[in-house]
């Protein structure tokens, strides 16, 4: 790697004032994770081919990376703790040509300052390597030691000099997820480096090194991953795009992985994501695809000084970004569509596996036993175009929207806290989780049993699904543990909100009958009968009518009868 070199030849220096003041410099560590992502920036900068990080106590506790970079000198070792002390950048001019992650010279004081922090480094060039301890921002401790070439930084008990901080942190295992999503994020950059992450002293994360980003994204994602995306490559001058995104049979009706880096910056773009979903036209509508794109551009094209965490860059030509990137995808998508016919020859997984074999399929509806004789007395039912369930009633008739209809049954029965009833499939089915997923898994796996799925893990981070809940008819889909653990882990975190409720929505958003799926009269019959026995029928769970109601005087009125 060429920033190796750099970093050994160039040491650590204060930026003069005037450059410092130029940066954008802002609170950058919010949470175990900010501390995890400036670490590891700070290996991959310094070259490292492999990278171990450990963590405790949700990562307040302990966070330890050890590298096998270039290392720093004794005198680099206490410099960099100093502020604006940076070995990347000299002159605010050197941004247009910026090759590292890190240029502000801000981490390690930032860190320091909120934790105990120790650090141990040697460089290839001395026969001794330094340690230093920290302890809220004041050195404590320097000594020599004798270790490999690279740099191990512990940081210990973070944010024990600001309480209000240490209060505002969430759940252990949240941040564990955050922090897992971060190394997976570099990982996926980064894939000519190794990285391991240890939780409790058990490893959760293990990339091996590999000289392909496909490998790398396998190893993060999955072997489903390559079914349901297709390959984005395109390069003009000075730009290049690679990566992927979903098929168009693969699309979601909630927002899933959504990931650009730009060279190999994670970062959030909406002009980026704007013109991926251009891409797919029409074809889209109301869904949303699964994105994960590198752009690499070169560096005085991009702006990454303007925002403190650098989630954010300025694109200096956002309209040639945009119409490459969306051309990009376009293209991808329509190669897609030639390859689909050759694909259908092949048995496609069932999206929707018939669990209840032959003449069952019709009722799988049908639970309780007596709704099944008296077809007589079911009232008249009458779907329209396989989305809307028109019915009779005394007054006049309703139209119930059947997904929202079902979105409320199954919301509702999340919440509730019975147990229910399951159904065995006929095949189980294997679903291999990501790291992120798995962790959350582990966590939920008590309130999906309640709701009737049978679930156990099968090896490393593949679950096996056995048996889904009764309340999903034939219309149960097993691979909606996945979609929900991915939505959980891929949503905005919402504090006021368990894990319960959070799950409840997403299950029910899920795994509700779609609109366009046919109906027999016995399921909607179920279906209304179901919906009217909720606290709350007339509403889906986003708040939107799931009823409309029309009277007989309403329609008489219309009709000028009056
Ligand atoms: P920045 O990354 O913006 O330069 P940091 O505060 O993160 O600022 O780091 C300060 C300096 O310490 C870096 O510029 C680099 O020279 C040195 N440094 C930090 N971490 C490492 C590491 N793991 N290996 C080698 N040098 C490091
Ligand atoms: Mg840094």
């Amino acid at each position: 790697m060429q920033r190796s070199e750099r970093s050994m030849s160039i040491s650590i220096k204060i930026l003069p004032q005037e450059v410092a003041e130029k940066i954008a410099a802002g609170e950058v560590i919010e949470r175990p994770a900010s501390v995890v992502k400036e670490l590891l920036e700070n290996s991959l900068d310094a070259g490292s081919k492999k990278i171990s990080l450990e963590i405790f106590g949700g990562g307040s506790g302990l966070i330890r990376v050890a590298d096998d970079g270039t290392g720093m000198n004794p005198q680099e070792t206490e410099l960099s703790l100093e502020r604006y002390a940076t070995s990347k950048i000299n002159f605010l001019e050197d941004l247009s040509s910026l090759q590292t992650f890190g240029f502000r010279g801000e981490a390690l004081p930032s860190i320091a300052a909120i934790s105990k922090i120790e650090i141990s480094t040697r460089t290839v060039d001395l026969p001794y390597g330094t340690k230093v301890l920290v302890e809220g921002g004041k050195i404590i401790e320097v000594k020599e030691i004798g270790r490999d070439t690279g740099t191990t930084v512990v940081v210990r008990e973070l944010f024990f000099n600001t309480p209000v901080r240490r209060k505002f942190l969430k759940s252990r295992n949240t941040e564990i997820r955050h922090i897992i999503e971060e190394v997976s994020d570099q990982a996926l950059a980064n894939f000519k480096t190794a990285f391991q992450l240890i939780v409790e002293g058990k490893q959760i994360l293990n990339f091996t090194q590999t000289e392909q980003l496909d490998e790398r994204v396998g190893q993060i994602f999955g072997k489903d991953f390559w079914h349901e995306t297709v390959k984005v490559q395109a390069e003009v001058f000075g730009l290049s795009l690679s990566g992927f995104v979903s098929k168009l049979s693969f699309l979601s009706f909630s927002r899933p992985r959504q990931i650009f880096f730009v060279n190999r910056r994670r970062i959030n773009s909406r002009l980026l994501n704007h013109a991926v979903y251009l891409g797919y036209g029409e074809d889209l509508g109301h869904k949303h695809p699964q994105i994960i794109l590198f752009l690499q551009s070169e560096p005085k094209e991009i702006d990454v000084n303007v925002h403190p965490t650098k989630r954010e860059i300025r694109f200096a030509d956002e309209g040639a970004i945009h119409h490459f990137v969306f051309t990009a995808v376009r293209e991808a998508l329509k190669i897609k569509e030639t390859e689909k016919t050759i694909e259908l020859s092949k048995p496609e997984p069932h999206f929707f596996r018939p669990i209840i074999p032959e003449e069952g399929i019709q009722t799988a509806f049908l639970l309780p036993e007596e709704k099944k004789e008296p077809k007589v007395v079911i009232p008249h039912f009458w779907q329209l175009h396989n989305e809307f369930i028109f019915a009779a009633t005394k007054e006049g008739y309703i139209i119930i929207d059947q997904h929202a209809a079902h979105e409320r049954i199954l919301f509702e029965e999340a919440l509730d806290k019975t147990p229910r009833e399951s159904q065995q499939l006929l095949f189980p089915l294997t679903i291999e989780l990501s790291p992120a997923e798995f962790q959350l898994f582990e966590e939920s796996v008590v309130i999906f049993t309640r709701l009737g799925f049978s679930l156990r893990v099968f090896s490393g981070r593949t679950i096996v699904v056995d048996a889904v809940p009764v309340s999903l008819g034939r219309f149960a889909d097993a691979r909606v543990i996945k979609e929900i653990l991915n939505e959980l882990v891929s949503l905005p975190q919402v504090p006021t909100k368990t894990l319960e409720e959070k799950i409840a929505a997403s299950y029910g958003c899920k795994a509700a009958i779609k609109s366009g799926q046919e109906l027999s009269p016995e399921e909607m019959n179920f279906l209304i009968d179901r919906l009217f026995a909720t606290q709350n029928p007339l509403l889906c769970p986003h708040g939107r009518p799931t009823i409309i109601k029309i009277s007989l005087e309403e329609l008489e009125r219309k009709f000028g009868r009056e």
